[in-house]
């Protein structure tokens, strides 16, 4: 009787339910996930790991506590998780989905034309987005932010909205740019030069009107002359964003653009100040407009070894990674001479050896320690860093500047739903949030490698394992 009048009341606490008569009246399944040691990000270290049992209706968390106090609802369906860990569903905070990762992708950075035309890989893209969205849930990421793309990017948005096999998808349209890059104008171009504030005016309300999650101003630098008259150009950009209720996100890699995107209204800075170290001028923008700092540390060692022929998967690659994009990291070694531009060939003659950079790592530990959130973003879909597995290369150099596992996981879940912006939906295990949860065979907080032995992904309170996902690509 306490278990049936329990989850009437759990239900009827987060489902407007009247007349409610059990787990299963009105097709809510029910879930029940016991003996696992739950791990919740947002706690101090002291407090992060507890047993706990997380009962699941419908797509929601309904509960969450002790064994002794949390019981199991009569006809739920239970999964048996003593000596596994439960996480929340882990959110990469900068994704694109009209780039593979594969060595063709980015004609403006090698021309690989002869061997694959750009528009076949475009159309490729295109058509793999399902096998793209179930990798990514198979890394137990349930949430990506696609920080800028083609104007298809918001029918991608749409498409990952009505497949049951996808993650939660936030994005922007075309990058709203200080340079251009025909190469990849193929009629719907991924970035757009705007000279003047008019231009990017006109072009932020063309994107409006696709009802955006942000707009992206990639600020590159080009000349310290030109920066006053870019940041007019970024700040038209931003406060149009910001007249519409749409945070602004700008790819700005130095200090000197990074400090003046933020002057211009930044709320969202997707890649690590690079350049120099942080100082305090960045600091009290960065806290005045409370902005979320992504590092991307790994995507430019990526490009690095694919364009050297070095490019080597992991083991959670080997597992997770789409396997047409792990076939097409070998082609270096199959293509005709003559398809391979110059630069190419004199980088597999001296191939570097890429290390996270330096200054990179000491902004992140410094805007770490200064309470700025830092949030978990690969640039997946760049040459080298793959869709879904890459994001355990990324955890894994975030830890080299000094984050524990803990505080990684937290960029990468509780720090990532503000990049979603569903902080109140999403990034932990908590009543009331949505059922996003990893179930894991090792201790996430003892090594963030553990985070990719998945055994259970659950988005949305549906089930997935990463072995049923890679099969079915
Ligand atoms: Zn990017």
């Amino acid at each position: 009787m306490k278990i049936a009048h329990f989850a009437a009341a759990a239900l009827a606490a987060s489902l407007p339910l009247a007349g409610f008569g059990g787990p299963h009246a009105m097709g809510i399944s029910v879930t029940a996930i016991v003996g696992a040691t739950v791990i919740h990000p947002e706690r101090d270290a002291a407090t992060a790991a507890v047993p706990e049992t997380v009962i699941v209706a419908g797509d929601r968390i309904v509960a969450v506590g002790p064994a002794s106090s949390t019981p199991v609802p009569r006809g739920a369906k239970v999964i048996d998780a003593k000596g596994k860990w439960l996480i929340p569903g882990l959110i990469d905070s900068h994704v694109h989905f009209f780039q593979s990762g594969n060595l063709y992708t980015r004609p403006d950075g090698a021309d690989f034309g002869k061997y694959m035309p750009y528009e076949k890989e475009v159309a490729r893209n295109k058509a793999r987005l399902p096998a793209t969205f179930k990798v990514w849930l198979a890394s137990g990421v349930t949430s990506v932010v696609d920080i800028g793309g083609p104007m298809w990017n918001f029918d991608m948005r749409d498409a990952a909205r009505a497949s049951p096999a996808a993650p939660r998808v936030a994005v922007a349209g075309p990058l709203v740019s200080s340079v251009d890059r025909v190469a990849l104008d193929l009629g719907d171009p991924p970035i757009i030069k705007a000279s003047t504030p008019e231009e990017a005016v006109a072009l932020v309300r063309r994107e409006l009107a696709r009802k955006p999650d942000y707009i992206k101003v990639w600020f590159v630098f080009t000349s310290a002359g030109d920066l006053p008259k870019q940041e007019i150009v970024v700040k038209a950009a931003g406060d149009a964003a910001h007249a519409a209720g749409v945070p602004l996100a700008v790819h700005a890699t130095e200090l000197a653009t990074a400090k003046a995107a933020m002057r211009a209204g930044a709320d969202y800075l997707v890649h690590s100040v690079e350049d120099e170290p942080i100082d305090d001028e960045f600091l009290r923008l960065a806290k005045k407009n409370h902005i979320l700092y992504c590092p991307t540390l790994f995507v430019i060692n990526g490009y690095q070894y694919a364009f050297s022929g070095t490019w080597k998967p992991t083991e959670a690659e080997k597992r997770l990674g789409d396997p047409q994009i792990l076939a097409a990291m070998d082609d270096l070694r199959k293509m005709p001479g003559d398809a391979i531009p110059d630069g190419i060939r004199k980088l597999m003659a001296n191939p570097p050896h890429p290390e996270p950079g330096k200054v990179s790592l000491a902004n992140l530990r410094r805007v770490w320690d200064e309470g700025i959130p830092v949030v978990m973003g690969t640039d997946a879909g760049n040459v080298g860093t793959l869709h879904g597995p890459g994001v355990f290369r990324e955890m894994e150099y975030m830890t080299r500047a000094g984050l524990t596992p803990l505080e990684v996981l937290r960029s990468a879940t509780t720090n990532g739903a503000r990049a979603m912006r569903m902080e109140r939906d999403i990034g932990a295990i908590a009543k009331g949030r949505y059922a996003d949860l990893v179930i894991l065979d090792a201790d996430p907080l003892a090594s963030v490698d553990n985070l990719s032995h998945a055994s259970l992904v659950m988005k949305g309170g549906k089930l997935f394992t990463p072995e049923g996902l890679m099969k079915s690509l």
